[in-house]
């Protein structure tokens, strides 16, 4: 079963375009609870930690220098059905692919610098939260 919680984090293009507001309205008015939230920044280790699954594709390096070149809002959100419900608000990877109404729609400008992360699984949501927010820091 489904549970009912997923991890997102707006990526650094997202903050340095001041879309933090912007996508945290989206993100409510889709009907998630923000359960942790925080504005923090990866280090090196995080980024190729946090994207191990991609660490043999081409892009990783320019991925790694991305997620890592200024601060990103990291929190965990709660929702029935999040992390698919998420991944739908999301958009797809690429902004030019992105169905109309979607966060990456309105705010990526490219593949790579894609404005906002949904994590894929309950698995990856739990362990992403996890690596963020200790247990008393989510409401
Ligand atoms: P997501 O689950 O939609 O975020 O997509 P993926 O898991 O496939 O990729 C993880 C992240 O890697 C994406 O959100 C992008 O930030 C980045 N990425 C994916 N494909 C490319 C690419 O072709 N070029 C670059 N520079 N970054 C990419």
């Amino acid at each position: 079963m489904a549970t009912n919680r997923t991890f997102t984090m707006i990526k650094p293009d997202g903050v340095e375009n001041g879309h933090i507001g912007g996508i945290l309205n989206m993100i409510t008015e889709g009907g998630f609870r923000i359960v942790s939230m925080k504005l923090t920044q990866l280090t090196v280790a995080d980024a190729q930690k946090f994207y191990a699954v991609h660490s043999e594709r081409p892009f990783f390096g320019e991925l790694v220098e991305f997620m890592t070149r200024g601060p990103i809002v990291a929190a965990i959100l709660e929702k029935d059905n999040a992390v698919e419900d998420f991944r739908a608000l999301i958009g797809a990877t690429n902004p030019a692919d992105a169905a109309e109404g979607t966060i990456r729609k309105k705010y990526a400008t490219s593949i790579g610098e894609n404005a906002v992360h949904g994590s894929d699984s309950d698995e990856n949501a739990a362990i992403e939260g996890a690596f963020h927010f200790a247990g008393r820091e989510q409401f």
